[in-house]
């Protein structure tokens, strides 16, 4: 289509044309997971969120088909895809529903990565390719009940015992907790943090969901207690003895989450459009209203814009040039624009706004757990203070 000055229109679901900015592949993998999401996660996601659960273990052999599984990830039956096409991926994901963006996010990013990067030769040969088939399901354990932003506080121990390890601590708000097969565990020892995986029929290892949560309803969140949780030296990720370790998985998820989120955002922003040019009030669309076309425009804007800070950075990703505080970046702005986005969004949809009939307050509530995991919106603030200014204000001195 053409203005009546010729140049093309622009289209009010990709303003800024940034379809542009991709190529064939990535449009293929785009739209393949914009195709399964439709088919297999929007029918029933409203269900799951009411009822407050996820089916795991349906969705991951799927998921794992797709290649999305530590999709990122070179060899061991992954997909060794590019960070543009696993950010495009998330993005998908997320438009339909946070909880399988995170399923997937913690999966590749969390659970794989780590293996993937710090574990043994064995480790990986045991785990990686059933993980990245969505046969074993994995989480990561870094969390605690008295340390979150700042988690060099954890109380979880590992503590040698002859040629074993005896872990002992509770590890809190952790995806997956409970329908996982091994459980990534952060723990305190003499000699630093170390990684620990552990299968979760471990005798000793506990996990227990979370209940009445009112966000990320369909995603599985549980505590795990590890008591008295005896394993090899095997078991533990040789290759990380820091924080840097479970840090930089951390860094790998936001990356995927600052694309989820612009993916939440244009879910928002597409149905509050399609209700305001159908919904009619004082004989006409609500859209016709001033205040309505500025709450759009607010939207589209700041999807678009999100949607393009995605790509720039995962460009820089691809080039090995993405810095920790770039992904603080992203991921602090876009969750944050897609929050407001989403509670606009509500507010376009009157009535209609609070019900599961429609996809906005599901998103709306998720993106408050989003904003709260992988680094508070206050976190990545100090990050970026810290990086800008030289100086770490994470503490009173
Ligand atoms: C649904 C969900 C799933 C999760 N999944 C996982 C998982 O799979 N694995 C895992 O390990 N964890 C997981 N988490 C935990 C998550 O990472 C933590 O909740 C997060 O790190 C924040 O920690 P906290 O909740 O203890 O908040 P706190 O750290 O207690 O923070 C409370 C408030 O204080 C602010 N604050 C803290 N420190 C500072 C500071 N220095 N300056 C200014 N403000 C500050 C915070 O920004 C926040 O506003 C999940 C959380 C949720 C909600």
């Amino acid at each position: 289509m053409s203005t009546p000055t010729g140049a093309p229109a622009a289209d009010p679901r990709d303003l800024l044309r940034l379809d542009g900015l991709l190529d064939d592949e990535e449009r293929l993998l785009r739209d393949t997971v914009r195709r399964f999401v439709a088919d297999r996660v929007l029918p029933e996601v409203g269900a799951w969120f009411e009822e407050g659960t996820f089916p795991t273990r349906e969705l991951a052999p799927a998921l794992g088909e797709l290649g999305l599984l530590g999709m990122h990830l070179d060899g061991y039956g992954c997909a060794g895809a590019s960070a543009t096409a696993y950010g495009l991926a998330c993005l998908e994901l997320e438009a339909g529903d946070s909880g399988a963006r995170s399923f997937v996010s913690v999966q590749g990013s969390l659970a794989m990565f780590p293996i993937w990067r710090f574990g043994s030769e064995e480790q990986k040969q045991e785990w990686l390719p059933r993980m990245a088939a969505g046969e074993v399901i994995g989480c990561f354990g870094l969390t605690e009940p008295d340390s979150g932003s700042d988690p060099g506080a954890m109380r979880t121990r590992a503590r040698r015992d002859g040629a074993d390890w005896v872990l002992d601590g509770t590890k809190m708000w952790i995806t997956n907790g409970s329908v996982a097969d091994v459980a990534v565990v952060w723990a305190r020892t003499d000699g630093g943090v170390h990684g620990f995986l552990v299968p979760t029929d471990t005798p000793g290892f506990a996990a227990r969901d979370i209940p009445r949560k009112l966000s990320l309803r369909a995603s599985v969140t549980s505590e795990l207690v590890l008591d008295g949780v005896r394993l090899p030296d095997s078991a533990r990720l040789p290759e990380v003895h820091s924080l840097r370790g479970p840090l930089s998985c951390l860094d790998e998820a936001r990356f995927g989450i600052l694309f989820g989120a612009a993916g939440a955002a244009r879910a928002c922003y597409e149905a509050a459009l399609d209700y305001a040019v159908q919904r009619e009030q004082f004989g006409v669309p609500i859209a016709s209203f001033q205040l309505t076309q500025r709450k759009l425009v607010e939207m589209v804007v700041r999807v678009q814009k999100a949607t393009l800070l995605a790509l720039h950075l995962a460009r820089l990703k691809d080039e090995g040039l993405l810095a920790p505080a770039q992904v603080s970046f992203g991921k602090m702005d876009n969750v944050r624009e897609a929050l407001w986005v989403a509670r606009e969004a509500r507010s376009v949809l009157g009535a209609n706004g609070i019900t599961l009939e429609y996809p906005v307050i599901r998103h709306m509530n998720n993106l408050e757990s989003v904003v709260t995991y992988e680094g508070t919106n206050e976190v990545h603030t100090l990050v970026l203070g810290q990086t800008i200014t030289g100086i770490d204000a994470f503490a009173p001195r």
